[in-house]
């Protein structure tokens, strides 16, 4: 639904967007409706004039202005110089508006095997605080970790009241799927099953007002990467990662949400079947994505395991990274396959969701060169005949995870701004 006038005259006859009969009738939804558009330009575009809001939204200036005062009543946004006309020495400089950098604020919580990572991102895309705990998991049990996330929520309310500033959400991820509830059904790599995380973290003293919420750490990447592509941004994204430490992840991203489907365990994209009578996978069934692209799997075929015995897995990754740049022809080989494989993972997933992107990360993402031709190859048969599937690298690396769990605590301040009470 594009911006629904408040009032009907002057703006009436300037939109296109069909009314919803049920928003019209409730002006405070038309109102957080029309603010959410504004905010999710400022997201989008970092700061812009007025006219550009009128013309982008097709509203008269009165009613950009009073959106504008109402942003702004809330702390939301504010005005700057923009360098333009003045740069050039004529006129007077020209007036922007942009989100206040440090106003809203999402906590994003990566939760490893013995540490904990924080980080603070403003609704604005700023970085104010980062930092860690040593955390002890003993398999199967949540130890400390509950523990050193409310110990990092209350530094971030700290952070927060020290820039007068709102703790939005606070926003964790973990490796394995975790359900709608919040409910960590079955992460393999701390032996987690059925774990109620947010409940514990409650209970270690974390407010009932602020929403905490656990998500999957790739499909928080996924988020990340979707958002550091460049505008228009693909309706429908997939991302599919690969590290020594994780293995294989992957998540999807439609209409700028992560799509987790009817229970919140969507988006597995390392399990996707690529041979059903094929390699044992670690999730109890056979032939998925992961088990041949992931990890083990490709130092298998590189014949680099004494290496990674002698030297370590991420030693050997390296040695089989360098011989790939190096050319030789068994890595080369190694990772040609691996294209292949992961385009007819692809290919089946392109049936049911038709996405335009797809962006691979992790040790994935620095083997593009290798692997996109086989997986362009694979999906040839349906994107000739229908329509191209982008490929791209990763841009944010490691930082993707908590980059997108910060985003995704903040989706909602962008859908109702009014979330924030006017500043006092
Ligand atoms: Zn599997």
């Amino acid at each position: 639904m594009g911006i629904v006038p408040e009032s009907g005259r002057g703006a009436a006859a300037r939109v296109g967007a069909h009314l919803d009969a049920s928003a019209a009738a409730d002006p405070h939804t038309l109102r957080a409706h029309n603010l959410g558009i504004v905010m999710r330009m400022l997201r989008d575009h970092g700061s812009l004039t007025r006219k550009d809001i009128e013309q982008s939204t097709g509203l008269v200036a009165a009613s950009v202005t009073n959106l504008l005062a109402d942003l702004s009543g809330r702390r939301l946004v504010r005005d700057v110089r923009g360098g333009g006309a003045e740069a050039r020495g004529r006129g007077r400089p020209r007036v922007m508006v942009e989100q206040v950098p440090d106003r809203c604020l999402a906590l994003a919580v990566r939760i490893e095997r013995t540490r904990v990572t924080a980080e603070v991102h403003s609704s604005a895309g700023v970085l104010l605080d980062s930092a860690s705990r040593s955390v002890t998991l003993a398999w199967g049990q949540p130890g400390d970790v509950a523990h050193a996330v409310a110990g990092l929520v209350a530094r971030a309310e700290g952070i927060a009241a020290d820039h007068g500033g709102l703790l939005l959400a606070c926003v964790v991820t973990v490796p394995g799927p975790v359900s709608h509830e919040n409910r960590i059904a079955d992460s393999v790599e701390f032996g987690w099953g059925h774990l109620e995380l947010v409940e514990l973290i409650r209970a270690a003293g974390v407010p009932s007002e602020l929403p905490l919420e656990v998500i999957n750490d790739s499909n928080a990447a996924a988020l990340a990467e979707h958002f550091a592509l460049p505008l228009p941004r693909p309706g429908v994204m997939l991302y599919v990662e690969a590290s020594i430490a994780a293995g294989v992840g992957g998540g999807v991203i439609a209409d700028g949400r992560i799509l987790t489907g009817g229970r919140g365990f969507g988006g597995e994209l390392g399990h996707v079947t690529v041979d059903w009578r094929g390699r044992p996978c670690h999730c109890g069934a056979n032939g998925c994505l992961s088990a041949y692209i992931g990890p083990d799997a490709l130092l298998t075929s590189a014949r680099l395991v004494d290496h990674a015995q002698l030297a370590g897995r991420q030693a050997a990754m390296d040695e089989f990274r360098a011989r790939l740049t190096r050319g030789e022809k068994r890595a080369v080989d190694v990772a040609l396959r691996a294209g292949d494989i992961l385009g007819a993972g692809m290919r089946s997933v392109y049936d049911v969701i038709n996405p335009t992107t797809l962006v691979l990360g992790g040790y994935l993402a620095g083997m593009r060169r290798w692997i996109e031709p086989g997986i362009q190859m694979q999906l040839a048969p349906r994107t000739e005949k229908l329509a191209p599937v982008a490929v791209e690298s990763g841009r944010l690396g490691r930082r993707a995870g908590l980059v997108g769990a910060a985003r995704h605590g903040l989706l909602p301040l962008f859908d109702d701004p009014t979330l924030v009470p006017p500043a006092s």
